[in-house]
């Protein structure tokens, strides 16, 4: 029998008796969502800060890209790669013109576009650059979060993504986040053996770690002088999010491997991407990698939508914009509970001292209840981040009432 839910309490009882405990979830269900703003079951009002790890950077329900999922979801749904569909073909013209490069491999979600680059970069490092099969390396950063498969753990420094899922994947290097030299060492010790260094712009799971300015242009730079592919994670700082259609675009480098996901399908579907140039991408052969969902014809009506969509609504200068806005009225809270404001466009955190034990739960609680939602990431810090159609009214609003719940302990 279905229940109907009529109370958060309910749905909350439901979850933990018949799903899996691999969440710990704010006590808040919700049921409806426009723009930025999500309502829960009993009907309050909130500002979602979360924006579903950055999927949801054009809004909730935004009305081009969900009319787009109607339409397209009256007509055809899922072809298969066994056959041509006629969605395909416009969507891979559309979003390689879009980011600049001759192709694009779709996936859905960011851990197999992450898993697609690294079985890129392998065999690139095989077919092109001469490493024996078997002896390929990647770099890849302390701190990193790429998604949950088995390989993607294995690059993991944090116990609760890799403790006790062994054996794990060989045929990493990680390295420090945010240090030149480390890179530099390792690619000097190994580099022949080398395929790529795979790094997140600014580390979001990690807490909206942003590395020193400079950092992703030398160490693309390093890699070029090695043979060695730049493999950027972009799946929460691309699309518009960080004040730029790319993380990356703040030092001008144009990653050799881009990998794109969340906000690619405005938090619609599950839709991702891998992207690269020719001489990268046609290692992969018929055959070779896949995936039955893997640019689904709704998938590239939704995600050509929600592409048009941040060039429509200008969501790069608003992040931005708002982002300035809201670094510096963080900044200004007086409280000696805030002990650092950081991020870029709309991608911040604060670091919260704890205070009367009381920590960043016990914050993200209090602005609950004050409507506006986020969570602590690694125990004492807080991302927000705001869907990037927010207005600067909004923005202003939900300001006032995180200063608010802050100011309350
Ligand atoms: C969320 C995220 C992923 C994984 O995406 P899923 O869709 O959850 O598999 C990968 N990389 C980064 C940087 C992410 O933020």
């Amino acid at each position: 029998m279905v229940e109907k839910i009529t109370s958060s309490k309910q749905a909350i009882e439901l979850e933990n008796k018949y799903g899996a405990h691999n969440y710990h979830p704010l006590p808040v269900v919700l049921s409806k969502g426009e723009g930025a703003l999500v309502w829960d079951v009993e009907g309050k009002q909130y500002y979602d800060f979360l924006s579903a790890y950055s999927a949801v950077n054009q809004g909730h329900c935004h009305p081009k890209i969900i009319g787009a999922l109607k339409e397209q979801a009256e007509t055809i749904t899922l072809t298969s790669r066994a056959f041509y569909n006629d969605c395909l073909g416009s969507y891979e013209k559309y979003v390689t013109e879009y980011f600049g490069y001759d192709k694009v491999l779709p996936m859905n979600t960011g851990a197999e576009a992450d898993e697609t680059a690294l079985k890129l970069a392998r065999r690139w490092g095989v077919v092109k650059k001469g490493i024996p099969n078997d002896e390929v390396k990647i770099i890849c950063c302390e701190g990193n979060f790429h998604g949950r498969t088995i390989t993607i753990v294995s690059m993991s420094n944090d116990p609760d993504s890799y403790a006790n899922y062994g054996p794990l994947t060989p045929g990493f290097i990680r390295i420090p986040y945010n240090d030149i030299a480390a890179l530099e060492k390792a690619l000097n010790e190994e580099g022949d053996k080398i395929a790529g260094f795979l790094v997140e712009p600014i580390q979001g799971e990690a807490g909206v770690y942003v590395p020193d300015n400079g950092y992703i242009k030398r160490a693309y730079d390093l890699c070029k002088a090695k043979n060695v592919l730049f493999i950027a994670d972009e799946v929460q700082t691309g699309i518009a999010r960080t004040g730029k259609m790319l993380a990356c675009d703040h030092e001008n480098v144009k990653p050799d491997v881009l990998i794109l996901g969340k906000a690619l399908s405005g938090g619609v579907l599950p839709v991702s991407a891998v992207l690269a140039n020719d001489d990268i991408m046609l290692c992969i052969k018929p055959g070779e990698h896949g995936s039955t969902f893997g640019g689904f014809p709704l998938a590239c009506k939704v995600a050509i939508a929600a592409l048009e969509v941040v060039k429509e609504e200008r969501l790069m200068e608003k992040a931005d914009h708002l982002g300035i806005i809201f670094r510096k009225y963080m900044k200004d809270i007086k409280s000696d509970m805030i002990s650092l404001v950081r991020g870029k466009g709309l991608l911040n955190a604060i670091i919260i001292k704890p205070k009367n034990g009381k920590e960043a739960w016990d914050v993200c609680l209090k602005m609950k209840e004050l409507g506006v939602l986020a969570k602590p990431t690694h125990g004492d810090i807080i991302r927000f981040a705001p869907p990037l159609v927010i207005t600067e009214e909004q923005l202003l609003d939900a300001c006032k009432r995180i200063e608010q719940a802050i100011l309350s302990f």
